[in-house]
């Protein structure tokens, strides 16, 4: 399996994690493009939202339970973002939650 997500999920590419839960891993994004930008993906692979909704529907609560975890920490407020597919913007094909806090948000998104 050459999927990144799933090596750091197993360890074999450091990562700083933020939280966990039986069900998915929280660790900071590489790139950050807020004070908080936190990514909350499932250990199972899935390319994608509707993937794991088909393949883990069991799974939905607790990666989710894990992001707004996360998220309250914002207390000013937060956003969930999941890219899915080119026009989306997926550039890591695991599903992940973008989890962005600690400024203002743009609305619009680009
Ligand atoms: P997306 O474009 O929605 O697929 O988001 C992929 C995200 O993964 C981007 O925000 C990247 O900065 C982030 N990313 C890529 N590689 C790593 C890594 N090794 N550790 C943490 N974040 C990463
Ligand atoms: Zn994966």
């Amino acid at each position: 399996m050459s999927c990144i997500f799933c090596k750091i999920v197993a360890g074999e590419i450091p990562s700083t994690l933020v939280a966990a839960n039986d069900e998915a891993i929280a660790i900071a994004d590489l790139q950050p493009m807020a004070p908080t930008h936190v990514l909350v993906m499932p250990r199972v692979h899935a390319a994608n939202f509707a993937a794991y909704l088909r393949e883990r529907p069991q799974g939905v609560s607790a990666l989710f339970s894990l992001a707004t975890e996360i998220g309250e920490r914002c207390e000013a407020g937060y956003r969930f973002v999941v890219n899915t597919g080119g026009d989306g913007g997926q550039t890591v094909e695991h599903l992940h939650v973008h989890v962005l806090g600690g400024r203002a948000m743009q609305w619009p998104p680009g």
